[in-house]
């Protein structure tokens, strides 16, 4: 059996679709779990769409997720160039190639030409289609105004009647009308080659199979086999993707920023978690594991887990996902990847950070959270005296006022400001006063946050904040319920 060589083709766009992603995903877990190799491979044909940077973003990005090619342009290997705005000539040359073997012809019409057929089809409601109008040039003539400089691009010859079928691994048999194909551009008046005839040649030469590729290409495929057929080529396997969508009918839309890799990465999403999650979105293991690290993708991936209808991509789903990846890190990865956001919410340098990050480690779902859960310690929010007052804690405004005085008082006196004296206080002056720790601690936390929930309880908090900034709080949750009660 021949190696399994399977690509990802993305075109440079600056940034990588999620649905592209899961593509590149796919080709690479197939390529990996028969020992074959995984391609990249730059399709930059469309020279009006170029991104300055594009293709770094591209090396970068699959870098990172650990979709590690085996050839491709920065690279190398046997079947380059990998970039196909570096592969001109070859196109051009298998163009003229299947000119002679009557599968393509040169067509000279004008854009005025072709803009009065468009508009013809416009007023009369149906859809453009060229009309064949140099099809059947003599080789003559061709050859005539090619001498003379004329620009031209080279046509696909579909024929008019008859059928084309092809097999792909997901969705079947499926078989065209070829009355319904269209001689199609294949190299363009500027020589670039389209996507149409460049995936073609370049699937051939590359030694691609299978061909990995959103199902937006299984109605062009036809017209791909009839190249292949003209060449003598052998047909690859395909297996298209049916596509993920944001929900039923929408797509992920870039400007909402829910739909590239890089809008998720640079939210403070796990690169892991995103790739786990990404796998699942239209693949299924058969059972109802849902975590996966890489190796265990390859070792589980099979594609009789695809499934044929779209996926849905559910945020809340990968934010979950994330919070349990964020959960298995240890303390010091965590912190390590908190520390950013800490300095963006502005937190004090001398503050303990990382018994901050001990804290809130369980409790986040992703990273750009965490400025908003810890924006408390750096300024206290406006609050109600209502705050202290809580059913379940037993506090009214009488009984938080008498213990958060009582509270200023012992905490007054500690020197040694640590969390555990902090709380051995509090514990002892619930002891003596006989009172609920609840009645206690929920006033004393409530000042100290001015928050109804918080990461940590009272003690922690205090012990975050230092005792200057505690007492000053402190005094004015007193303030406040004093002012509450009409003292
Ligand atoms: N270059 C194409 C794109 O970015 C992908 C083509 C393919 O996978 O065959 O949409």
């Amino acid at each position: 059996m021949n190696e399994v060589r399977t690509r990802f083709a993305p075109s440079p766009t600056g940034y990588l679709h999620i649905g592209g992603l899961r593509t590149a995903l796919y080709a690479y877990l197939i390529a990996k779990k028969n020992n074959g190799k995984f391609l990249l491979r730059i399709e930059d044909t469309d020279q009006d769409r170029f991104v300055e940077g594009a293709i770094e973003v591209i090396y970068k990005t699959l870098k990172l997720v650990g979709l590690q090619h085996d050839e491709g342009p920065d690279i190398g290997g046997p079947y380059g160039p990998y970039i196909q705005s570096e592969r001109k000539p070859i196109y051009l040359k298998y163009a003229k190639e299947l000119v002679e073997r009557g599968g393509a012809y040169y067509c000279f019409c004008s854009k005025e030409r072709l803009d009065q057929l468009r508009e013809e089809a416009a007023r009369n409601n149906t859809v453009f289609k060229y009309d064949g109008h140099c099809r059947n040039l003599s080789r003559d003539e061709v050859e005539r105004r090619l001498q003379a400089g004329e620009p031209y691009v080279i046509r696909q010859k579909v024929p008019y009647t008859g059928t084309t079928s092809f097999h792909d691994e997901l969705f079947g048999t499926i078989t065209v009308e070829n009355s319904t194909l269209e001689d199609g551009i294949l190299i363009k008046s500027d020589g670039l080659p389209t996507y149409n005839f460049a995936n073609v040649v370049d699937d051939h030469l590359m030694k691609i199979n299978p061909v990995v590729r959103g199902s937006e290409y299984l109605s062009s495929t036809p017209k791909y086999n009839l190249i292949y057929e003209s060449f003598g080529w052998e047909i690859p396997k395909y297996i298209h993707l049916a596509p993920v969508m944001k929900e039923p009918g929408k797509k992920l839309s870039k400007r909402e920023g829910d739909a590239s890799f890089e809008d998720f990465y640079n939210k403070g999403f796990l690169k892991e978690a995103i790739v786990n999650y990404v796998a699942l979105l239209g693949w299924s293991p058969g059972d109802d594991r849902e975590f996966f690290t890489m190796d265990e993708l390859i070792e589980a991936f099979d594609i009789k887990g695809l499934s044929k209808s779209p996926a849905i991509f559910d945020i809340n789903k990968m934010r979950w996902m994330n919070s349990e990846y964020i959960k298995k890190l240890s303390l010091e990865e965590f912190h390590k990847m908190a520390l950013p956001y800490y300095k963006d919410a502005g937190l004090p340098d001398n503050m303990n950070l990382l018994r901050l990050s001990s804290l809130i480690q369980g409790r986040i779902e992703i990273l750009s959270d965490i400025p908003d859960i810890v924006a408390f310690l750096k300024v206290m929010p406006e609050y109600e005296a209502d705050l202290f007052v809580h059913k379940k804690s037993k506090t009214t405004l009488e009984n938080s006022y008498e213990n958060l005085a009582k509270a200023i008082e012992v905490l007054e006196m500690l020197e040694e400001w640590t969390e555990e004296r902090i709380h051995q206080v509090l514990i002892d002056l619930i002891t003596q006063l006989g009172v609920k720790n609840s009645q206690l601690l929920w006033p004393v936390r409530v000042a100290a946050s001015g928050k109804l929930v918080t990461p940590g309880g009272a003690a922690e908090i205090l012990g975050l904040l230092g005792k200057n900034e505690s007492m000053r709080r402190l005094h004015i949750g007193l303030d406040k319920l004093k002012a509450a009660l009409n003292l």
